[in-house]
């Protein structure tokens, strides 16, 4: 029978048969896949570890002949420890495990979203950074990565450069004063929030999780990425 070998994040798990468990895994190389993990939820299975939610792990799998593949091996290599903790962080983390599963598309290639649901889970799991932050960063990045971010540095009904003094998620993103006086359900938003979020889609990946600035606009610019969200994939963060 062929194998295949891959990493990738179990983001979730349900029980099967008396010592199983369906895991649907988000990998590098092909999006999220269904795995059986036969087994899985015996007193001393050496899986235990490997697949629980959260989990980064190595897999070693039996290419599927239904829609699951089953796992041959599979050792941990990060397991976001970190996360138990503190129950705040836990629910943040929890939540982005949903939108992925929401989002991602099966059997497509994903390196850049894994990356940075990792990255992201990494900084809330293991370091004090702000919640509200890394959301903003988590999902206006995989708002970029599937072609559909906000529309920052002019309005997204005329175009114009200047007064982005608003935001409408029916639009697209900001618009400007001149326009918001017409648009009844615009959202008045400040010029540092804009730019904040103008920075987060267009920085490179590296200087991400560098950004520091006012927490309250963190807050407030996250407001809006919750909005867009909701108007655009039908998902509350
Ligand atoms: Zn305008």
């Amino acid at each position: 029978m062929e194998m295949i070998k891959t990493k990738g994040i179990v983001i979730s798990q349900t029980p099967f048969r008396e010592n199983d468990r369906l895991l649907t895994v988000f990998t590098d190389d092909r999006g999220t896949i269904n795995v059986s993990a036969k087994g899985a939820a015996s007193r001393h299975n050496n899986l235990k570890a490997a697949t629980r939610v959260f989990c980064y792990s190595s897999f070693v799998l039996y290419d599927k002949k239904s829609s699951y593949y089953t796992i041959a091996e599979a050792s941990p290599i990060e397991s976001f420890i970190g996360l138990s903790r503190d129950i705040e962080r836990l629910e943040v983390a929890t939540a982005m495990l949903r939108f992925i599963k929401h989002t991602a598309v099966e059997n497509v290639e994903s390196n850049e979203a894994l990356r940075l649901l990792l990255n992201s889970l990494y900084m809330l799991s293991e370091t004090d950074k702000n919640t509200e932050l890394i959301k903003c960063i988590f999902y206006l990045k995989n708002l970029v990565f599937m072609g559909l971010p906000p529309v920052t540095g002019e309005c997204a009904v005329c175009g114009a450069k200047n007064e982005l003094t608003a935001f409408l998620p029916q639009a697209g993103g900001v618009i400007c004063a001149e326009c918001a006086a017409d648009e009844k359900e615009s959202i008045g938003l400040s010029y540092y929030a804009e730019r904040l979020m103008h920075y987060i889609i267009f920085a490179p990946y590296k200087k991400l999780f560098g950004i520091s600035a006012e927490e309250k606009l963190y807050s407030e610019t996250l407001k809006m990425v919750g909005l867009f969200i909701s108007e655009h994939l039908g998902f509350n963060i």
